[in-house]
């Protein structure tokens, strides 16, 4: 498979090209050149199939090139490491819950498989791979993970200073190893500062093997295709495909799964679940995309004011609003309804929502049809959002062992003051 840059001023590169560079050299998103079909074969009887093996048929035509189909099946089976269940919870509307991985958080899929592409080619260069990155809480923590004791790679995170919560701080700053936190003396900002200033000097970088582990990669972007093929798997009714809700911020996750809509999964409607954050629900209504600052919310990995990856789902459908409204409802949820959904689905199921994923309920429960079926997906454990679940279920969150775990680990960031040149003086000391 070639990538072709969506701003069309660089050239088509392949998957590992795609991988190394992030975004192309003219500030475009890497698209992929042609969109492999599935057989309705596999489709129908996608339940007689293991896991791995769906994992590496969708795969494959995306990376094939690149991995021999022994390194292939391995990286995918180190990436589906952890359950990804269909869990029932009324009769309409089912939880595709995504927060079993080791940092409790969607985005491990994509990270793990990243960090094992990025290892695999970091052996073609004999030298070894810095991933620097900026956070504001979960990416960090699923970066951080997901690299951590990878051959060829050292991992570099910037975190806010008293800005992140307990649990996350321990998902960056308790592994040590390849990993190296950096807690930084000022806000998100000064961090992503920082980083972009690293990325911009030229001298370092003809010196370090820098990337970013940005969601806009291909490598974290791809995989999450598996998330809906291994939903379908579990669908126990494959004559009525459900609606599928995605709690959307930057739009990467809910573009992997209209990508692979168009590989043949069965699922005719999607809901782009937005939080206060609506450009997109916006640009439905009127065909153009507001430009705004973003809000905070509670669900605040989706406070995202310029989703990223939506130039990626207008590729999808010619840039044409009208295509794509065929297929996707795009909502909008408050706080206030946040709450009073994570409350109602307590009180009448016993299940407890994240609000990311309590967006995402909200947003389905918007649109969904009398006899449709829907499935929520949810991209965060409740226990990373304690006190407004407590608030609005009146219980405490159960906390899951692998926090408990966490929680006894001893911390081991380095200080850094804002400024750029400790940073530089430690990423060159790494290469
Ligand atoms: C990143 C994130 C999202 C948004 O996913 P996108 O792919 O950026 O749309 C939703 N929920 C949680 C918990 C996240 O961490």
């Amino acid at each position: 498979m070639r990538y072709y840059s969506l701003n069309r001023q660089s050239p088509a590169v392949s998957f590992r090209e795609a991988v190394v560079q992030g975004q192309a050299p003219d500030g475009g998103l890497y698209f992929p050149e042609s969109i492999p079909r599935l057989p309705e074969s596999f489709w129908q009887r996608i339940e007689d199939l293991d896991d791995a093996e769906i994992a590496w048929r969708i795969m494959a035509p995306y990376v094939g090139a690149d991995f021999s189909e022994t390194v292939l099946r391995r990286i995918l089976e180190e990436t589906l490491s952890f359950p990804l269940p269909v869990v029932p919870v009324t009769e309409r509307i089912s939880v595709l819950e995504l927060f079993h991985g080791p940092t409790l958080a969607f985005k491990d899929v994509g990270a793990r498989f990243m960090s094992r592409c990025l290892s695999h080619f970091a052996r073609g260069l004999e030298r070894r791979v810095v991933v620097l990155v900026a956070t504001s809480g979960d990416t960090g923590g699923a970066v951080a993970n997901s690299f951590f004791g990878v051959p060829g790679t050292e991992v570099v995170v910037l975190y806010p200073s008293g800005k992140v919560s307990a649990v996350q701080e321990r998902q960056i700053a308790a592994l040590g190893g390849n990993v190296h936190a950096l807690k930084v003396a000022g806000d998100f900002d000064a961090c992503q500062a920082l980083v972009k200033k690293a990325f911009a000097d030229a001298e370092l970088r003809s010196r370090v093997y820098l990337t970013s582990a940005n969601s806009i990669n291909v490598a974290r972007w791809l995989p999450q295709q598996l998330y809906y093929a291994l939903a379908w798997k579990q669908w126990p009714q494959k004559e009525a495909p459900p609606v599928v809700s995605v709690p959307s911020g930057n739009f990467g996750n809910i573009g992997a799964g209209l990508l692979l809509q168009r590989s043949g999964l069965p699922v005719p409607q999607f809901v782009a679940a937005c939080n206060a954050n609506d450009a997109v629900p916006r640009f439905l209504e009127t065909g153009v995309l507001p430009r705004r600052a973003s809000v905070a919310t509670l669900s605040n990995a989706m406070d995202v004011a310029d989703p990223s990856n939506f130039v990626r789902l207008l590729a999808l459908f010619q840039n044409d609003p009208a295509q794509l409204r065929e297929v996707l409802a795009a909502t909008r949820t408050s706080d206030a309804e946040t709450r009073a959904t994570i409350r109602r689905v307590a009180a009448e199921t016993g299940y407890v929502l994240d609000p990311h994923t309590a967006v995402a309920w909200q947003g389905l429960e918007q649109v969904l049809a009398p006899g449709q079926h829907g499935l929520v997906l949810s991209t965060a454990h409740p226990v990373k959002f304690p006190e407004v679940v407590a608030e609005e279920t009146g219980a405490p969150v159960p906390c899951p062992a692998i926090v408990e775990d966490l929680m006894k680990a001893s911390l081991q960031p380095r200080h850094l003051e804002a400024a750029y040149e400790p940073l530089r003086a430690l990423l060159s000391e790494l290469a």
